[in-house]
């Protein structure tokens, strides 16, 4: 059996974290080294390594997780200042847990292209 990535371990208490939000599906936490003010990321309770892993059946989860996060954004505040929703894939695209979450960015102006 795979060893578990960090974020199983959270969601199943072997590591504290505080969560901000938890619901059946998804768990919310702030990111450990933040790269803006706000920085959380939605991560669902099921195991999928990556975004090439979805199936159809997940459909449904992920607009979960994007609702999810417009949900805390409007929490925060930084509904109407902006942010960004990001889900990072495999090596090129910046990946490091193999257990989806999305990224949840704000408090401060981004920039275009991401680098
Ligand atoms: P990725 O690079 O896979 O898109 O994002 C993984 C994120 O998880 C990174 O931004 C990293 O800072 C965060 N992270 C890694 N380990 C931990 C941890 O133990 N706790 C929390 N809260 N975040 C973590």
């Amino acid at each position: 059996m795979e060893d578990k990535t960090i974020f199983e371990k959270i969601i199943d208490k072997e590591l504290e974290s505080e969560m901000i939000y938890e619901d059946d599906q998804v768990i919310v936490i702030e990111d450990i080294n933040p790269v803006a003010p706000t920085h959380l990321l939605i991560i669902p309770k099921k195991k999928i390594a990556t975004i090439n892993e979805i199936s159809s059946d997940e459909k449904s989860l992920i607009g979960h997780m994007i609702f999810t996060a417009r949900n805390i954004a409007k929490k925060v505040g930084i509904d109407e200042s902006g942010y960004r929703l990001v889900f990072n894939t495999n090596e090129d695209g910046a990946q490091s847990v193999y257990h989806i979450h999305l990224h949840l960015l704000g408090g401060r102006k981004m920039t275009w292209p991401p680098g």
